[in-house]
């Protein structure tokens, strides 16, 4: 029996929601599969303008992204310009949780950047600081630079 990836990635998606304890949704398992496929975070106008020609309405987006902010399937973001971004925040892979960001304040692109990119990063309980909720770093972006 083949089972194609797309119709193994929603069916991953659908267990992953009700694991959480939210009902898995057409929009919800919609919006995951749209976060997962992408390398940034995107704002809520960004992905409206992905789902809303597949028939969801720009509120309908909205308010699954902050349900399923609440459950911690994705994280949200505010790089300093005022606008959320969102991302998906793999369960398997909590290092993906807390990141830095890098914000090109040329173009406002947005790039998750990895540990390794950097010093090891603080625990979100440090001791020293108190609670970390984001890591930002700004500059030139390489296309900006060139
Ligand atoms: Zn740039
Ligand atoms: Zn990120």
């Amino acid at each position: 029996m083949n089972i194609n990836p797309e119709q193994q990635e929603i069916s991953d998606i659908r267990e992953l929601i009700r694991k959480k304890g939210l009902r898995s949704t057409n929009a919800r398992i919609t919006v995951i599969q749209k976060l997962k496929n992408t390398s940034s975070p995107v704002s809520h106008a960004e992905l409206a303008d992905m789902l809303v020609p597949k028939g969801f309405d720009k509120a309908t987006v909205f308010r699954n992204l902050n349900d399923l902010t609440d459950i911690g399937l994705v994280l949200r973001t505010e790089l300093g310009d005022h606008v959320w971004r969102f991302e998906y925040n793999d369960p398997d892979n909590p290092h993906e949780g807390l990141h830095p960001h890098f914000y090109c304040i040329d173009c406002g692109s947005v790039t998750c950047l990895a540990e390794k990119d950097f010093l090891p990063i603080p625990s979100t309980e440090s001791t020293v600081i108190g609670n970390i909720t984001e890591i930002l770093i700004k500059g030139h972006c390489k296309k900006c630079l060139a």
